[in-house]
C-alpha cells in the first residue's frame, strides 16, 4: 500500500481509543472498542481496504439518509418536503426544542430524529415490517447482500426510547405523522437497527456518488432529483451540530451514525489508482461529544486534505 494512505490511516488508528462509546443503550455501550475499518470504491470497481471492512455495525442515524430515498421515490419527492424541511439546524440530533418554534411543528430535515421519525411513517406499506422491509430491499439492490436488523439493539432502542415517543407524540399532534405514533417509531427504530459494513457503506456512497444509478447495470433505482437533495442533506445537516465544521474541513456529502459509522459521497477525485466517482465507508465506534466518529472524522479530514478531495 501507498506509504501516503498507510500514514494517514496509522494517524487515524492512533486516535481511535479517544473520545466514547454511545451510551444511551447497553449494546452499544459494551461493544469493542478498539476498531477501525475503511473501504474506498470507484466506479471502475477499484478498491482500497483496511481494517476488518466486513464487520457488521448497526446503522443507526446513517439509515435516515436512506428511508429518505425510499419515501421520496414512492411518494414523490415534493409530497415527503410537505411533511419535512430541508433545513440545518445546529441542534443535537434528538432535540425537540425547534418543533415548537417551527411554521406548525413541520420538522427542519430528514436528518434529525424529529424529520427521520416523519419519513418513517411515509414509506410504502401498511405494517412496520412491510416499511422496513422497504428500506432493506433498496439496500440490498445496491449492496447485493441481504440486510437484518440486530435484534439486541433494537429491542435496547425500543425499551428506552422515551423521547423519541415524545417527539413523535409531537408531530402527530401537529398532523406530521402518518398512521400510529407506535407503528412510526418501532419503524424509526428498526431501521437505526440495521446492520451494514463499511464495505456496504463505501457501495452505498458510489451509488449516491452515481446520482442514484447501480454500479453493476447502470440502472437508476432513484432519480436524479432525489439522490441530489439527498447529498444537499447529509452535505449540510449529516454530521450532527458538527455538519458546518466538517463542510468545511473535508467538503463532501457524509452521513455518521452514533454507532461509528461514516457513510461519504465524491463526486470526483484520485485517491492513488482509484478515480472519478467513489464511495467511502468508514467504521470506528469511540465517538466525540456530538456523535461522530473520532478516528473516522480524522481519517475523512486528512484524506480529503491530502488528496484535494473538497467541493469547495
Ligand atoms: N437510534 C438513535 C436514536 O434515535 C439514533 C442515534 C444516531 O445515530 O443519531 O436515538
Amino acid at each position: 500500500m501507498n506509504r501516503m494512505i498507510q500514514s494517514i490511516i496509522e494517524e487515524a488508528r492512533a486516535v481511535s481509543q479517544e473520545g466514547h462509546l454511545a451510551s444511551y443503550i447497553p449494546a452499544l455501550a459494551n461493544q469493542p472498542k478498539d476498531q477501525f475499518a475503511a473501504y474506498i470504491i470507484d466506479e471502475q470497481g477499484e478498491v482500497l481496504k483496511f481494517g476488518d471492512y466486513n464487520f457488521l455495525f448497526t446503522l443507526q442515524s446513517i439509515s435516515k439518509v436512506m428511508s429518505f430515498m425510499v419515501a421520496a421515490e414512492y411518494l414523490g419527492l415534493h409530497k415527503v418536503l410537505e411533511k419535512v424541511d430541508v433545513e440545518p439546524t445546529g441542534d443535537p440530533f434528538n432535540s425537540i426544542v425547534r418543533l415548537e418554534v417551527a411554521e406548525r411543528g413541520k420538522p427542519f430535515n430528514p436528518m434529525i430524529n424529529a424529520g427521520a421519525i416523519t419519513v418513517a411513517s411515509l414509506l410504502p406499506g401498511n405494517s412496520v415490517d412491510m416499511r422496513v422491509q422497504s428500506v432493506t430491499d433498496f439496500l440490498s439492490q445496491i449492496t447485493g447482500r441481504k440486510h437484518f436488523i440486530n435484534q439486541e439493539v433494537y429491542q435496547s432502542e425500543f425499551e428506552t426510547a422515551y423521547r423519541n415517543r415524545a417527539i413523535a407524540n409531537y408531530l402527530k399532534a401537529n398532523n406530521y405523522l402518518n398512521g400510529t405514533v407506535e407503528e412510526a417509531v418501532e419503524t424509526y427504530l428498526q431501521l437505526c437497527a440495521i446492520e451494514f459494513s463499511t464495505e456496504d457503506l463505501a457501495k452505498f456512497g458510489l451509488f449516491l456518488a452515481s446520482d442514484g444509478r447501480k454500479a453493476s447495470n447502470n440502472k437508476p433505482l432513484i432519480s436524479r432529483k432525489t439522490a441530489h437533495v439527498s447529498k444537499a442533506l447529509m452535505m449540510t445537516c449529516g454530521l450532527y451540530n458538527a455538519s458546518g465544521k466538517y463542510a468545511a474541513t473535508v467538503g463532501f456529502p457524509m452521513k455518521s451514525g452514533v454507532s461509528g459509522g461514516v457513510l461519504c459521497t465524491i463526486q470526483n477525485g484520485q485517491i492513488e489508482r482509484l478515480k472519478g466517482r467513489m464511495g467511502i465507508g468508514v467504521f470506528s465506534p469511540m465517538i466525540d461529544d456530538v456523535g461522530n466518529s473520532v478516528a473516522g472524522m480524522h481519517f475523512l479530514q486528512s484524506l480529503s486534505e491530502h488528496y484535494q478531495l473538497s467541493v469547495f
